[in-house]
């Protein structure tokens, strides 16, 4: 096992859940692994963080795969990545609210060739607490810490 990266088989045995579950995962849009070439999938510490956040959320807090998915859903993208009004309107990570944005098809703007990986609204949520944080900041008109830097843009 190399530390802080982990095959899906290893990071399913530290987490507690099987191989499948992992891969239903990253098709439900949970969770983007890193992919090799080889077509093999790696998880980091960060990664690993975020499917306890994921495990946790369903155990303890009795939130569906759907639920978390729809929670994900609700970031507002547009607005950590300050995406002008013309370009959010078009783009269907805006007009719907039915998947995460790295989930959509046809992105826009800058979003067109991101590797969503390596993005804010995709890493800034990589553990409950900050996603706690994020919803309630967003919901009552706050900013999260997380965008108090200078790779955001807050619109
Ligand atoms: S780059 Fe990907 S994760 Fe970031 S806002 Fe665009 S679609 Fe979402």
């Amino acid at each position: 096992m190399r530390q802080g990266s982990y095959s899906i088989g290893e990071a399913a045995d530290i987490v507690g859940v099987s191989v499948p579950t992992l891969r239903m995962y990253e098709r439900e849009g949970l969770i983007i692994p890193e992919k090799l070439q080889s077509g093999h999938r790696r998880y980091t510490e960060q990664d690993v963080e975020r499917l306890r956040c994921i495990r946790k959320t369903i155990r303890k807090e009795k939130i569906s795969i759907a639920g978390i998915r729809r929670i994900l859903a609700l970031i507002p993208c547009w607005r950590i990545k300050g995406c002008p009004a013309g370009e959010r309107n078009a783009c269907p990570a805006f007009v719907f609210h039915e998947e995460p944005c790295w989930m959509a098809s046809e992105k826009s703007w800058e979003c067109k060739n991101a590797d969503c990986r390596q993005c804010l609204v995709y890493t800034a949520c990589m553990d409950c607490g900050t996603l706690k944080e994020t919803i309630v900041a967003f919901t009552t008109g706050g900013t999260p810490a997380f965008m108090q830097c200078d790779d955001a843009v807050v619109a």
